[in-house]
């Protein structure tokens, strides 16, 4: 396969290339360019293949040219080593769980599948690469957790001292080995600051293999797919194919999902649900793409105000909006409504979702209201426990916490403290 930029002012390159580079040198996001078709036998016949196999078979055609097939099946079976169950939450809404991962986040499967893609050719060229990211929290421990322990890459991720969650720091600071956890004494603009002035510098990027763990990239990008195929393999209900409801901010994850439908995934419909983050429901009732800041809600992994991956949805259906409106609806949910959903589905069904998830079920919900008789899945993006603040106040119970973050908090915090200056992340990636 071949991705060509979509602002096409650079070349073509392999998977490969566009898995090293993130982004393309004039700043375009790389795409497919062709779209592979999975068959009709091949769907009638998967409640017989395993999720490796489903896995399998839908990266392949992305990644096969670079990636030999047995180093392809092992990739794939580590990235989804755990359950993504569909669970039944009233008679026409399922939701797909895709927490279950080690950080209790669907950018789990992300992460964990560009680390082996990465690790794979580092091993290739016996060439160390070095990820360095910044985070404000969530993205870090999904890296470091999915880097971890990867021959050939080592992670050093920059976070500010004090300004994440109590788990999100044992998250970056307790794996050890590849991992390096810098402490910045500083706001996150200044680890994302000191980030960015490293990739700058050619003086070191000369010395050292740098690169990103961009949530744009091909290899976290592409494998999100997988949860699609899989909600389809355990859709019970003959009489109507799913709407499929994803919780969106920078539509990384239902731009997949849509890809997926464009490779033979019978769907019934999409919906992207946002927070007051809205630009894409607006864009679909109005035809204005307005790009505004991000305001902060409760869902906080969505406050996006230009989402990067939406040219890419906008590509698969050639910029025509009035074919993007056939199969994509738009719902906003605030933040009294989120709340205000997390209590009544508890209350009403005993299902618990996070306040992503509640968005996700409410924009479900709405859409099945005007369309009766039909049947829906929301993606269930995040495990509740991440948000408890938020949602214990709200249900007025403590929610349990699951045995893989129980068993980190114990663990001795490793990190190297740093005054945010970057003279002093330079000689810290030259001497180590
Ligand atoms: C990242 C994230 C989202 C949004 O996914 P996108 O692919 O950016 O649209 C939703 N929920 C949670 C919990 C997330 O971490």
């Amino acid at each position: 396969m071949k991705y060509y930029s979509l602002n096409n002012q650079s070349p073509e390159v392999s998977f490969k290339e566009a898995t090293i580079k993130g982004q393309a040198p004039d700043k375009g996001l790389y795409f497919p360019k062709s779209l592979p078709k999975l068959d009709k036998n091949w769907f009638d016949d998967i409640a017989g293949k395993t999720n490796e196999e489903i896995a399998f078979d839908v990266i392949q055609p992305y990644a096969g040219e670079d990636i030999p097939e047995a180093d392809l099946r092992r990739i794939v079976k580590e990235t989804i080593d755990f359950p993504i169950p569909l669970v039944k939450v009233t008679d026409n809404i399922y939701s797909l769980e895709l927490f279950h991962g080690p950080t209790l986040a669907f950018k789990d499967v992300g992460a964990r599948f560009m680390s082996r893609c990465l690790g794979y050719f580092a091993k290739k060229e016996s060439e160390k690469v070095t990820v360095l990211v910044a985070t404000s929290g969530d993205t870090g421990g999904a890296v470091a957790n999915g880097f971890y322990d990867v021959d050939g890459v080592d992670v050093v991720i920059l976070y500010p001292s004090g300004k994440v969650s109590s788990v999100q720091e044992k998250q970056l600071t307790t794996l050890g080995k590849n991992i390096t956890a810098i402490e910045v004494k500083g706001t996150f603009d200044d680890c994302q600051q000191m980030v960015k002035q490293a990739f700058a510098d050619t003086s070191l990027t000369s010395e050292k293999f740098l690169t990103s763990a961009n949530s744009i990239n091909v290899a976290r990008w592409l494998p999100q797919q997988f949860y699609y195929f899989f909600a389809y393999k355990q859709w019970q209900q003959k009489d109507a194919l799913p709407v499929i409801c994803v919780p969106s901010g920078n539509f990384g994850n239902i731009c997949a999902g849509m890809l997926a439908h464009i490779s033979g995934l019978p769907v019934q419909h999409f919906i992207a649900a946002c927070n007051a983050n809205n630009v894409v429901p607006r864009f679909l009732d109005n035809g204005n793409y307005e790009v505004r800041p991000a305001v902060a809600t409760l869902s906080n992994a969505m406050d996006v105000g230009n989402p990067s991956n939406f040219v890419r949805v906008l590509e698969l259906f050639n910029n025509n909006f009035i074919s993007l409106k056939k199969i994509l609806s738009g719902y906003t949910i605030t933040d009294e409504e989120t709340k205000a959903t997390l209590k009544q589905v508890k209350k009403e069904t005993g299902y618990l979702p996070d306040p992503h998830g509640a968005v996700g079920y409410l924009a479900l919900q709405r859409y099945l209201e005007e369309h009766p008789g039909e049947k829906g899945i929301f993606l269930e993006t995040a495990h509740p426990v991440k948000f408890y603040d938020v949602v214990e106040p709200v249900i007025n119970e403590t929610v349990p916490i699951p045995d893989a973050i129980q068993q980190i908090l114990p663990l001795k915090k490793h990190s190297v403290v740093m005054d945010a200056e970057y003279g002093l992340l330079r000689e810290y990636l030259l001497k180590n």
